[in-house]
């Protein structure tokens, strides 16, 4: 393998990666060299993704926590990095949906939607950036979306949540630079998973949005492997404080 994109020794946590877009960055990053920490709210779904990829020869655990714990997360993360002696890189990526007509957003559906995507993204950053600040070094990479910049009737709490995620990462960025920490989130567009498992059911939504993407398909959960690999490779060490598009164009399209 080019050093240049190897993970080797590292050892990674992506958080929500037991299934969709966090288990496809996990299967990359392992297959570059890493060692993957897989997580999840609930430790029965993390078994059987450790399992497939110890059994393809990669270095994988577990570790399952409610990213809107704070306590339990932050003692969860420097467990992990007590157990594998580091933690090179985190990956937030927890996240969920949130949708509804104006008149219908409650409360409590807006403070969840914040809690998971945005509250627990800065919380879990904070710990694992304290952790890398005593090792000189680190990757942080938070998933946005694409809607944090683009608007779309009826997500108004995910699209401020995902907004937040994009202004996170440039604080943080300039904030852990002189530490020898980079942070950069995703914005991905539109990615088959059981997150959008709903939105996949409007049929002439789902042609008129391909029909949109340059790239003409929806994206899979491997397609943001490589960008994950990248970011937290030696070939990123200089890429810190952006929001990268991995949409097929469709963010740049008219
Ligand atoms: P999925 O629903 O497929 O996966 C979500 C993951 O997050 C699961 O592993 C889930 O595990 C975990 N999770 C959810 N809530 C919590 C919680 N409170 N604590 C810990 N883990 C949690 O969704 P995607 O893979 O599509 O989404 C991943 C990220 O990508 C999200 O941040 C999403 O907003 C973002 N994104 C997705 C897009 C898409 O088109 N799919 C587009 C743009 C952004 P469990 O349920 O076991 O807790």
């Amino acid at each position: 393998m080019n050093p240049l994109f190897s993970l080797a020794s590292k050892v990674a946590l992506i958080t929500g990666s037991s299934r969709g877009i966090g288990l496809g960055m996990a299967k990359g990053m392992a297959e570059a060299g890493a060692t993957v920490i897989l997580n999840g709210s609930d430790a029965n779904t993390l078994a059987a993704p450790v399992a497939a990829l110890r059994a393809a020869g990669h270095s994988a655990d577990s570790v399952a926590f409610d990213v809107t714990d704070i306590p339990a997360m932050q003692a969860a993360i420097r467990d992990v990095a007590g157990r594998h002696g580091r933690l090179d890189i985190l990956v937030a990526n927890a996240g969920t949906h949130g949708a509804a007509p104006l008149g219908q957003w409650t409360e409590e559906a807006w403070d969840r939607v914040q809690d998971i995507n945005l509250k627990g993204v800065f919380f879990a950053a904070q710990e694992a950036a304290l952790l890398m600040m005593g090792q000189k070094s680190g990757c942080i990479i938070l998933t946005g979306s694409m809607t944090g910049t683009r608007g779309r009737p009826t997500i108004h709490g995910y699209a401020a949540s995902k907004a937040g995620v994009g202004a996170l990462a440039r604080t943080l960025a300039s904030e852990l630079g002189p530490h020898g920490i980079t942070v950069n989130a995703l914005a991905p567009g539109y990615i088959v998973t059981e997150l959008n498992a709903p939105l996949r059911q409007d049929t002439a939504f789902v042609e008129r949005m391909t029909n949109r993407i340059p790239l003409r398909r929806w994206g899979q959960p491997e397609d943001l492997a490589g960008i994950a690999i990248f970011l937290a490779s030696p070939a990123g060490s200089y890429i810190t404080g952006q929001e990268l598009y991995i949409d097929g164009g469709l963010a740049t399209a008219l």
